[in-house]
Formats: structure tokens, C-alpha cells, sequence
């Protein structure tokens, strides 16, 4: 970009524009990421809804490439690309809550743990993801996995309205009322459509919840498996745990000389009474006798960033996603065969139930692809070092690969990778087509593609 160029895009805007040539370029170039290595012309840190919409109009005009950020957190680095200008929402992360009412209004930008411990403060929350420095703009419009998804639906699932900037530049609103094909089209269909500025959930009373992370044998895992896809049929909503597979993490409650051993995890967290929980996590303990475990009571949004410090900025990623309905004996049997090999105390395997609240929304109501699938699964390839990057890359894919046969047609838009662009029509599933209309009449020149890009 010229100097001419990038002093025009400066004088637009009240937010700061990082170019090449300034000392905090090489910084903030990056990614959450670190696999992710791209050098755009200029970032430009949003601080208003107009700053964005001077941004696209700039970007539209000068046919400029345009990508959007919120928390970074995409793995295939889509808030991010070569030569783009890119539109960085963190400084949007105002968060305000109505506690009469029972609901937030959060900037496009903000990071779960900003909007978790805004909401705590009033005794609420809504479902978000489970690390707490993720975005709230990425995981919500591709729809929104975490520990409250079965008692409150996905994050998608709790939006009442948005502010989203269209590809025109133009600011609007959206909800069941007005704009009401833009609203769908967001609550699944990823960033496609546009820019959201604020989003205003629908919040629930979540204080104090009773769970944490329990790491059992593998030589376990088919009884801990069996048992918990059976469990989770009928479980109660104020269950969200999930199942996995991890490296025992260096941490007090793991004893020494288990610790980088391949076990399996059950990670609970329980939104009813107290007592219930230690009930619920008891019955757990029948099934097998856990090597370690961390379970108690414990606010909301501890909860929400106990792991954060296992994955922090700067590892290499490469993921895959898998919508499964059930966990027979044969896949279990794969599972715990390619769970056995976890390459990095970072990586895991989750398997996290969309049942529940997620299913009592019909197929067609939102964007989202999958409201059939029991589990939203992800194989999450995480270590520190480019040079493991092969060994682990083909764990997630031989991983992958070994499970399909055991799964449905498609991945968790958020949780696929930049290779899995050509599964973009089986990852929204039957809304595809709808989600292409819509994508016509919003951006029919495709200014947002960098993400599971809908074709217009
Ligand atoms: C450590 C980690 C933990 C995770 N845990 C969960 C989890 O528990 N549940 C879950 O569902 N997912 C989870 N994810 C996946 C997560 O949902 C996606 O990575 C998501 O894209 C992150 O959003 P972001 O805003 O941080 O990402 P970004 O990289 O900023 O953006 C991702 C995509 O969303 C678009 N986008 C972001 N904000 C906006 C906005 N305001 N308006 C329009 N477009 C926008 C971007 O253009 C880009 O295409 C996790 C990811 C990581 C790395």
C-alpha cells in the first residue's frame, strides 16, 4: 500500500492503522496461530461501528482485499491474509448487561472471558466456548459450542439481535423483526454475510457450577465411553461436560509420575444444585476410578478459563472437525486407538453433546448445519514446536480418517480446517443452498471470504 493510500485510510478513520513500516507490525500481524504467517498491507484496530464501515467502503473502493478479526482465534487463520487490509474488532469489546431484563450487549470484538466476567457480576451467562480467550464474534456465527449448549442451546441459539456492517458499507440491524434473512444467515453461517459490531444475547442465571476436568485409565475408556454416550441421552440439561482424550497436564491435582501420559478426560460442569453435581459426578466414579481429578464447586467463568493456559498465543494448530450421532463399541474401540497416541500435552480430542436445548431448535430455524448430531467432535492438533509439525498434522489426520466411517457428513464449521473448504456444503448441511440466496443478496461479490466460504 502506497503512503498515499495508507494516509487516506488513516485520515477515515478514529483507530489506529498499523502498516508494515511501524515497529508493532510484526506483533500484531500475528494470529492466535502461529502455523499462520501472513503479512496483509494494513491493520486497522476498529473502534467504532463507523471506523468499519469506512474500512469496507475504503477496502470495496480501491478493490482491496478485506479480512476481519475478532479474537483470532480462527485456526486456519481467517482473520487474517496476505495484502489485505484487516478489519481488527478487539477494541469493539464493550460488554453491557441488563439484568432486569436478562440480557448483554457485547462489542464484535470482545473475548469470552471480558463477557463471562461482565456477566457474573450479575449472576449470568450464556453459552460460549471453553477457553475463555476465544472470540465471541468467530464462535457465535458459526454457531457456539460449549458447557451450557444443553441447557441454553448454542451461543447462535441465545442471539436476539445484531449490529452487522454489510459488504455496501450500510449499518444494520437484525432480529426475528427486522432483517429477519440476515439474522438467520448469521446465527451458523460463519462471517460470510458481514461485520458484526455488537451482538445482544439472551442471558441465563449461571453462577456457581459444580465440575472440572477427571482423567481416567485408557485401559478404562471403554466402560468411561460406553457410559457416557448412554448418560448423555437422557442427561439432564444442567449437564454440558464432555469427553476426550488429553496428555495428563503438568498440574498439582495430576500425580508426577502420571503426568504426559495419554489418558481419558471427562470434563463436567453441572448448572443445578450443588448436591445434584457431586451426585452426577459420583456416578462417573462407579463407572471407573479416575487417576485425577479436579471436580468441585466453582464459579461459571473459572471454569471457562481453567485451560487457558494450556493453549496459549503462539502454538502451531491444524484441527479437524466430525458430527457423530453414537458411540458404538467399534468406534470407541478407534477412538481409544488413535486417542492413545495424543502427540502434545496441548492437543485434545473432544467430543461435546449438542443434544439437549441445542436439538429443541428445528433444523431450518437458524444458519447452523447439524441440529442431528449428538456430539460436535474436534481432533485439535496443538504444540509449541514447526518442527513437530508433520507428526502431529498426521495424527489429526489419521485420526480423522479413521473415524469417518463412524460419523455423519460434515464438520463444526469452527472447528474445520483451511483444507476443508471443499466439505463448506456438508459442514452447513440442509441450509446450504438457503445460506447461498442469502449470501447473493447481502455480499454478491464475496468481500467476506476469508472463512468457510459460502459462493454467492
Ligand atoms: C483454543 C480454542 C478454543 C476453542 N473453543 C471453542 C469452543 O469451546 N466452542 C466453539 O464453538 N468453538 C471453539 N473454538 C473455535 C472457535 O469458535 C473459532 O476458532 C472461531 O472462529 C473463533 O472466533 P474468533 O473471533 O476468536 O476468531 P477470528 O480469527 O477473529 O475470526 C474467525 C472468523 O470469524 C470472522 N469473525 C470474527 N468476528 C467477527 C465479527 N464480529 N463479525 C463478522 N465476522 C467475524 C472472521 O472474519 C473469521 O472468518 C476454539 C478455538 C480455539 C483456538
Amino acid at each position: 500500500m502506497t503512503t498515499q493510500t495508507m494516509d487516506s485510510l488513516r485520515s477515515k478513520v478514529n483507530g489506529p492503522v498499523i502498516g508494515p513500516a511501524d515497529p508493532a507490525f510484526e506483533d500484531v500481524r500475528k494470529v492466535y496461530n502461529f502455523m499462520i504467517d501472513r503479512r496483509p498491507a494494513a491493520i486497522v484496530r476498529c473502534q467504532t461501528a463507523d471506523d468499519v464501515v469506512a474500512v469496507v467502503r475504503h477496502a470495496t473502493d480501491a478493490g482491496a482485499e478485506l479480512a476481519v478479526r475478532g479474537g483470532a482465534h480462527s485456526v486456519p487463520g481467517f482473520g487474517t491474509a496476505d495484502g489485505a487490509i484487516v478489519i481488527d474488532l478487539a477494541q469493539l469489546s464493550a460488554v453491557s448487561v441488563n439484568p432486569t431484563n436478562r440480557t448483554a450487549t457485547v462489542g464484535g470484538g470482545a473475548t469470552w472471558g471480558g463477557f463471562n466476567d461482565a456477566a457474573a457480576a450479575h449472576g449470568l451467562a450464556t453459552t460460549g466456548g471453553i477457553v475463555s480467550t476465544t472470540g465471541v464474534g468467530g464462535l457465535t456465527l458459526g454457531g457456539g459450542i460449549g458447557y451450557l449448549a444443553r441447557g441454553y442451546g448454542l451461543s447462535c441459539d441465545n442471539l436476539l439481535s445484531a449490529q452487522v456492517v454489510t459488504a455496501a458499507g450500510e449499518i444494520l440491524t437484525v432480529s426475528a423483526e427486522e432483517n429477519a434473512d440476515l439474522f438467520w444467515a448469521i446465527r451458523g453461517g460463519g462471517g460470510n454475510f458481514g461485520i458484526v459490531t455488537e451482538f445482544t444475547f439472551r442471558m441465563h442465571p449461571v453462577a456457581q457450577i459444580y465440575g472440572g476436568p477427571m482423567f481416567f485409565e485408557l485401559a478404562d475408556g471403554p466402560a468411561v465411553l460406553a457410559h457416557f454416550d448412554e448418560f448423555i441421552r437422557t442427561a439432564p440439561r444442567e449437564y454440558g461436560g464432555f469427553p476426550g482424550f488429553h496428555l495428563a497436564p503438568p498440574l498439582p491435582f495430576v500425580p508426577e509420575d502420571r503426568v504426559g501420559d495419554p489418558l481419558v478426560a471427562v470434563v463436567s460442569c453441572w448448572t443445578g444444585s450443588m448436591a445434584d453435581g457431586e451426585k452426577i459426578v459420583a456416578s462417573l466414579r462407579e463407572v471407573a476410578r479416575p487417576v485425577a481429578e479436579h471436580v468441585g464447586p466453582m464459579p461459571y467463568a473459572a471454569l471457562n478459563s481453567a485451560f487457558d493456559a494450556l493453549v496459549p498465543r503462539g502454538l502451531q494448530h491444524y484441527w479437524k472437525a466430525a458430527y457423530i450421532r453414537d458411540l458404538p463399541a467399534e468406534a470407541i474401540d478407534i477412538h481409544l486407538r488413535h486417542g492413545a497416541l495424543v502427540p502434545n500435552v496441548s492437543c485434545a480430542v473432544h467430543l461435546y453433546p449438542v443434544n439437549g436445548a441445542c436439538h429443541d431448535v428445528g433444523a431450518a430455524e437458524t444458519a447452523f448445519g447439524h441440529r442431528d448430531a449428538t456430539y460436535a467432535a474436534v481432533i485439535a492438533g496443538m504444540w509449541p514446536d514447526a518442527v513437530e509439525n508433520d507428526a502431529n498434522i498426521r495424527w489429526v489426520k489419521d485420526y480423522y480418517a479413521a473415524i469417518t466411517p463412524h460419523t455423519l457428513a460434515g464438520g463444526y464449521v469452527n472447528f474445520a480446517s483451511a483444507d476443508d473448504q471443499s466439505k463448506v456444503a456438508e459442514n452447513y448441511g440442509s441450509n446450504f443452498a438457503r445460506l447461498r440466496e442469502v449470501k447473493r443478496r447481502y455480499d454478491p461479490s464475496n468481500v467476506f471470504h476469508h472463512n468457510q466460504n459460502i459462493e454467492p
